[in-house]
């Protein structure tokens, strides 16, 4: 009897905890995001085999992402909305660059393969730094990139489920990822 009531203990102080601090979560959730006016897309979507698993308060996720789920336990749904501004921001029209043509060639040619509109291309800043950014035109003599991020001006919807929630072992944190299911494995 005794044994029976320490065991239902342990099951009810495991699927209390909640999420804060240094937890290591497992969500499963759909994001559908859309510019003001114009009609949600999908953005990605995880499942219960492969849900998104992170270490919570370690600045690598939205903070909003991150309040919303604050305090949440294993089986708490959600479903919230994020504005740009406390999403990936509003487009720059800084980061969209008119550039010559010459700088997509390789061999001489233009690299019509690689460089295509709507296509993602990696490219290399004047100080080498590396962007990514998205043709946006194909002109005679230039190449139109935009490299603002592509959620840039969406606002996001996300709905969901915490799957599981657990403390972040000192190897994790000082990693700054999760290991095991859904994290590295090294
Ligand atoms: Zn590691």
């Amino acid at each position: 009897m005794l044994k029976q009531v320490q065991h239902d203990k342990t099951k009810t102080k495991q699927t209390s905890m909640t999420i804060n601090q240094n937890k290591v979560v497992s969500v499963n959730y759909h994001l559908s995001s859309h510019i003001d006016n114009e009609t949600p897309e999908l953005v990605e979507q995880t499942s219960t085999d492969h849900p998104f698993t992170f270490i919570f308060g370690v600045g690598q996720l939205l903070p909003d992402f991150e309040k919303n789920l604050l305090g949440k336990k294993v089986g708490d749904k959600f479903d919230f909305k994020i504005t740009p501004i406390n999403g990936y921001g509003v487009s720059d029209k800084e980061m969209i660059a008119k550039i010559p043509k010459e700088a997509f060639h390789v061999d001489g040619e233009f690299d019509s393969e690689r460089v295509k509109e709507g296509e993602e291309l990696m490219m290399n800043d004047a100080d080498g730094n590396q962007l990514m950014g998205f043709v946006q035109e194909i002109g005679n003599d230039y190449v139109i990139m935009d490299f603002n991020h592509p959620l840039a001006d969406h606002n996001l919807h996300f709905v969901g489920e915490v799957l599981s929630v657990r403390e972040a072992t000192p190897e994790e944190l000082d990693h700054g990822h999760v290991h095991g299911p859904g994290g590295h494995h090294h």
